[in-house]
This record gives C-alpha cells, structure tokens and sequence, in this order.
C-alpha cells in the first residue's frame, strides 16, 4: 500500500514528505493507521550527526492509531482497535521474562536497528529504493506504521486517541521512574533537574503516590511555573552555577529521590549530590558519546544507589492503561504539556521543542 511518511536522508532535522510502498503487516506484526504522534527528544538525537541510526529512515516512536490488520499468529489486538505504540523488546530474554521489557537484552538492535529481524525492510521509496522503518518497533512519523505485537499496547476508546502516543515514551518514562522504578511512597520527597515532558510527568506522578515535597530545577521559567501548577512545591531556577545548595535548603538534609532528564554530566553530579541518606538517583537519559560521570565513593557509602532508568521501567500493558485511566480521572493532565502540530510542521515542532516553546509537540498524522 502507499503510505506517506516523513524520510530522514541527512542529519538536518528537515525530513522530506514522501510517498512510500509499504508490505506487510508479515507475521506477528500489526498494521496501524497512525491518527497522532509524540516527538521525543529522541527523535532529535537520532536524526541528527553522531547517531547509530541508518539513513534513509523514518523516525518517530510515540504513535497512537488505529489497528487495520494483523499478521499471521498475532492475538492481542484485531482490526479496530485503539492502540498507543511503544518500545520493543523480544520476550525471551531474563528481563522479559520478569516482566522488565525496557531492559531488553535486545533493546539496541530493537530500537535503532530500523529493520526486520532477517535485515529486510517493508518500506521503498518511489524509485524502488529501500527505506530504513522500525525505528523503536514502529516509525510513526507517517500515515501508516508497521509494529510488533509486542509493543502495541490496547487503549480503552473513550479516551482521546490523538492525545494518547506520548504514553507509550516520554510520558511513560517520567511517571515510571516514579511509580515504578522509585515506587515512591507518601510522605518522601523528590527534586527533579529538567522539567520538560519526563520532568513533569514525574512532577504529577509524584503528586498521585502523595509526595511530601517535590523540587524541581530548570532553565525555563515558563517550564517551572507549569511545574508548580501540576504540583511541584519549590522551583529553582538554573543558571551556570550549581543549585545544589538551593535544593539541600529546601529539602534539609536532602531528597528521598532525583531524578536527572537532561543527560547534562555536571547536572547529573548536583543530581547525586542532593541524595538523603539512603536515596535513590535515576538517569533516564545519556550521551551518544559514552562520557564517564565522576561520584563520590564516600557520599555513596550511605545507602545511596545510583541507577539508570529506561521507559520507566514500564511494562507497558499494564502501565499504559493504568495512566490512561489516571487521565480520564483527572489526576494526571498530560494534555497540559502537550501542543498539537500539522503534519508538514515536523521540523518547526523540533525547533520549538529545543527551544522550549513547546513541552510535547504531538503531530496529527498525514493524510
Ligand atoms: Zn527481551
Ligand atoms: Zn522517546
């Protein structure tokens, strides 16, 4: 069938909008016509220079759509239903088997190999000319996405289908840590550095496990007043000094839990150093470069763990629905971060995102 879909052939962050052949969906994969799609920062890593994924390729890894068919032996979804798509993960190794798909042994190749297992793509170009898809299991950006039966997860249909893709990501990766990676508690506290889509998700998932106080640090005033109105308690302005003694004073003797988003290394650092006895800190994000953080061995002899922290630690099943479900009871407004854009407008959401115009740009998929 013809699709059209955003193509990635250089590192500018400029995709051209093309028409493309897409075959399948092939056994145990699931055809779905994409109705909205998140942009992660990840999207903008890895259409950029330094990144493993191939080109031509199309990205985009937060879609929501609607099942059309299904491959052979695929049981868990049929035509028609609601689906948000995320991550991939194999299902036989050890972290699959204990229900921790985010740590995949086979997450690499699953995220950013871009083909079927046996090498081959589904997508061509106009001029027959093969076109790298499976980008985290599924390339959304585009009418049309091919995923596993694995990362497609069903969503009730009462709830606002074109809202829902940054679920199955961003969103998932910031309420996760929380709820479960932390699995915070009420009364313990929480400071979080970088309060965009996975700060705030946080932020709120905090307020649902009944946090005593939650700090939150970024450059972006407008970030950290959207922070307290989803109930942050303290916000501290970043600056190019280190904020670690505005956090200990905020929360004397320091936080239960941090969690660092922005991959910045000193940043990270503050994120270690404002641990209480026994706290945890959680990395949800890392350079391409493989950079070494520095910690000190004696502050982390107190209990305190250090550890990184991937889609949240989200079995996305159950985790996706059970923060669906959190929305339509008003106690997680994710639709707060979000901001909707034409599908034409992809470069302009990557420019608004880093810029911090806009938290979530989710775009309305092509005709
Ligand atoms: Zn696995
Ligand atoms: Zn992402």
């Amino acid at each position: 069938m013809q699709i059209t879909a955003a193509v990635f052939r250089d590192d500018t962050l400029h995709p051209k909008i093309e028409k493309l052949t897409l075959s399948g969906p092939g056994a145990g994969e699931v055809l779905v016509r994409i109705v909205a799609t998140g942009v992660c920062h990840t999207d903008m890593k890895c259409g950029s220079a330094g990144s493993p994924v191939p080109r031509p390729v199309v990205l985009g890894h937060e879609g929501a759509g609607v099942v059309q068919a299904v491959g052979a032996g695929v049981t868990k979804v049929a035509p028609g239903d609601h689906v948000v798509l995320t991550f991939g993960s194999c299902g036989h190794c050890r972290s699959c088997q204990e229900a921790e798909p985010a740590y995949c042994w086979h997450q690499f190749p699953l995220t950013f190999a871009c083909t079927r297992a046996d090498g081959s793509s589904y997508l061509h170009d106009a001029e027959g000319a093969a076109v790298h898809g499976d980008f985290f299991s599924q390339s959304s950006f585009a009418s049309h996405a091919i995923a596993r039966e694995r990362n497609v997860v069903k969503v009730r249909k009462d709830a606002p289908l074109e809202l829902l893709g940054p679920l199955g990501c961003g969103i998932q990766t910031g309420a996760g840590a929380i709820l479960n990676d932390f699995k915070m508690k009420p009364g313990q506290s929480l400071a979080v550095f970088g309060v965009g889509a996975l700060g705030l998700s946080a932020v709120m998932a905090a307020r649902i496990a009944g946090a005593s106080k939650i700090v939150v640090v970024d450059r972006h005033a407008s970030r950290l007043s959207l922070a307290m109105e989803l109930g942050a308690d303290e916000a501290i302005a970043a600056g190019s000094a280190p904020v670690t003694e505005d956090v200990l004073n905020a929360v004397p003797g320091g936080v239960d839990f941090a969690l660092d988003t922005t991959g910045v290394l000193p940043v990270m650092r503050q994120a270690m150093d404002v641990l209480a006895p026994r706290g945890n800190c959680g990395f949800v994000t890392s350079p391409w470069n493989g950079a070494e953080l520095s910690i000190s061995v004696r502050h982390l002899l107190l209990g305190r763990k250090v550890r990184g922290i991937i889609e949240g630690n989200s079995n996305p099943d159950v985790f996706i629905p059970q923060l669906v479900d959190f929305y339509m009871d008003g106690r997680f407004p994710f639709d707060r971060l979000v901001k909707f854009y034409d599908f034409a407008d992809l470069a302009k959401a990557f420019h608004d995102s880093e810029e911090g115009l806009t938290v979530k740009p989710v775009l309305r998929a092509a005709a």
